[in-house]
């Protein structure tokens, strides 16, 4: 299977999560982004904060999309503090090469 692009969302795992096509543990939900479980959690807290925008990868990034992106991450603020995590770890992967397996733009949040 190749690379998820704007073009073929319809494969899309996080899409389908995202429609509710797929079950998942939702923790949040806007108009911008769904956050749900990691369903092989990596620390105590492991949440993937995801765009509703399919948006394959951080370098696939267009003009406006830092709004969307910057939102993510107070989303994951805002999740962190609920979930009481003393300190914890945001991520993207960006590229195969940096181990990106699911390409629907996604912010780990790993908290501890
Ligand atoms: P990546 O390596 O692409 O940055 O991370 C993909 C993440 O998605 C992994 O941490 C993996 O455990 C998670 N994941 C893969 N498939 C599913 C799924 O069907 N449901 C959920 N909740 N997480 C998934
Ligand atoms: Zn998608």
């Amino acid at each position: 299977m190749g690379e998820l692009n704007n073009k073929n969302m319809e494969d899309c795992l996080f899409c389908k999560i995202i429609d509710k096509q797929l079950d998942s543990e939702i923790v949040h939900e806007d108009d911008t982004c769904v956050a749900f479980k990691d369903i092989n959690p990596k620390a105590r807290i492991h949440l993937l904060i995801v765009p509703r925008k399919h948006i394959a990868k951080i370098s696939d990034m267009e003009e406006g999309d830092e709004k969307i992106i910057g939102h993510l991450i107070k989303v994951a603020k805002d999740l962190a503090e609920k979930h009481e995590c003393k300190g914890y770890q945001l991520l993207f992967n960006v590229g195969k090469e940096a181990g990106q397996i699911i390409f629907h733009v996604h912010l780990h949040l790993m908290g501890h």
